[in-house]
């Protein structure tokens, strides 16, 4: 239970002032700075379960767990002691170890589709890799994306969400080339028949097809009956790849990730967050035939100094080790379950348009009436209100993404009592918005 004393953010507001002057915007990651919400962020001094305390000593339930990572909860006892016993050996050997194939048979052994894994040090790594990989392997260029899904912050995978900028496949960001982003073409997400056409404009020129199976990067939205299946086959009659960009959902909706829930196998996977338990790490895999393509065994280019390094190799090894227990799914699905119906029912009590909803250790909340099936859907929120609901929250002793556009995390730490006082504060901030 965390105290709602009132929330003096003096120490934070200052470390953050002079952060400004050091790192463009005063983070190390954009959406950290609290721009859509306003306001400043807090600065964070230690974590433990489903907590964080921040420089002013104030106390939080969070619902981000470090943007998915933290499932088994922060800084969990079991994951600091192998990591201590990890460190004596060494932080990184740049030459093969052996907790490299005990993560990769872990991992092999829990995603339908991977048969051979490399592992890179974040998600943006193994996204961009795995595109090489569908380039090289179907010896095609082109890509079909999804609005408001989001792979990375590499060149290819930045086109605007936006719908004619969308079509036209102009880029989100300057700096990135017009060609680099020519060949990624996207659809809404949940629309069958824009990926049919997409396919069936461009003959023999798609590579394959990249998505959030559940989607968390514009808010939670889930895959309606029959979508998965549909780019299964979809993909299969242009023999162009399927692939599930599973690192956020990976070891969270199910210990096999989405595929292993909706029983959808796709040619390729990303994976990063949970499998790294905390640090640095990202993974891509799928059929042998395709990954024996990656050098030295073929010759697709891909390497990193400090992949696969024993420190980010034990924390993922003890986190999904902690995973695989019996229950552990069973419990977060409860956990989410109990606080998403219960956050629909205090915005209902209320009187606030609202939906949303949760799969496992996953949930959203939009403010709008609904249904959310794609990304032009999650626009019709009002973000205003969401400002200020966060704000709010913030203030209960409640730490949510600081945006509606992203998904929240609960843990195996979380218990139903944090359930409970999260309800109770968030039926005091929704009565006052
Ligand atoms: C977080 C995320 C990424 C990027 O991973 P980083 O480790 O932040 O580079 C890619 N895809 C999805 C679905 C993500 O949620």
């Amino acid at each position: 239970m965390v105290s709602t004393a009132p929330l003096k953010t003096s120490k934070s507001e200052a470390i953050f002032t002079a952060a400004q002057d050091l790192m463009p915007g005063g983070v190390s990651s954009p959406v950290r700075a609290f721009k859509s919400v306003g306001g400043q962020p807090i600065v964070f001094d230690h974590v433990k379960g489903a907590y964080i305390w921040d420089v002013d000593g104030n106390q939080y339930i969070d619902y981000v767990g470090t943007w998915g990572p933290a499932i088994c909860g922060h800084a969990h006892p079991e994951v600091l002691q192998a990591l201590a016993a990890a460190l004596e050996k060494g932080t990184s050997f740049g030459a093969p170890c052996q907790l490299e194939n005990v993560l990769a048979e872990m991992v092999i052994d829990a995603v339908p589709s991977i048969e051979m894994v490399r592992f890179v040090n974040s998600g943006t790594e193994a996204c961009m890799s795995v595109l090489r990989l569908m380039r090289a392997f179907t010896g095609r260029d082109k890509i079909i994306k999804f609005e408001g899904c989001y792979h990375g912050h590499a060149d290819m995978f930045l086109v605007q969400a936006g719908s004619g900028v969308a079509t036209l496949g102009l880029p989100d960001s300057p700096g990135v080339p017009k060609a680099t982003t020519a060949t990624t073409l996207t659809a809404p997400y949940n629309d069958l028949a824009a990926v049919k056409a997409l396919l069936e404009e461009n003959p023999g020129e798609i590579a394959g097809v990249i998505l959030e199976p559940v989607v968390g990067n514009s808010g939670f939205i889930t895959p309606d009956p029959g979508f998965l299946e549909g780019l299964r086959e979809l993909t299969q009659q242009h023999d162009a790849l399927l692939v599930f960009d599973e690192v956020m959902t990976g070891f969270r909706i199910a210990y096999g990730g989405a595929q292993a829930k909706f029983g959808i196998t796709p040619d390729l996977t990303t994976l990063g967050k949970i499998i790294g338990g905390g640090l640095p790490v990202g993974a891509y895999g799928g059929r042998k035939d395709i990954m024996s393509m990656i050098a030295p065994a073929g010759p697709v280019y891909q390497a990193g100094t400090l992949s696969g390094n024993p420190l980010a190799m034990t924390a993922g090894i003890k986190t999904l080790e902690i995973l695989k227990r019996p229950g552990t799914y069973e419990q977060l699905e409860s956990t989410t379950k109990t606080l998403s119906d219960g956050l629909l029912a205090v915005a209902r009590e209320t009187g606030h348009a609202a939906c949303g909803g949760s799969i496992s250790a996953m949930f959203g909340l939009f403010f709008t009436e609904g249904p959310v099936h794609n990304f032009e859907d999650a626009k019709q929120s009002d973000l205003n209100k969401f400002s200020r609901f966060h704000r709010g929250m913030l203030e209960q002793g409640v730490y949510l993404a600081p945006s509606q556009y992203e998904a929240g995390f609960t843990s195996l730490a979380h218990t139903a009592a944090d359930i409970e006082q999260t309800l109770a504060a968030a039926r005091t901030v929704m009565a006052t918005l």
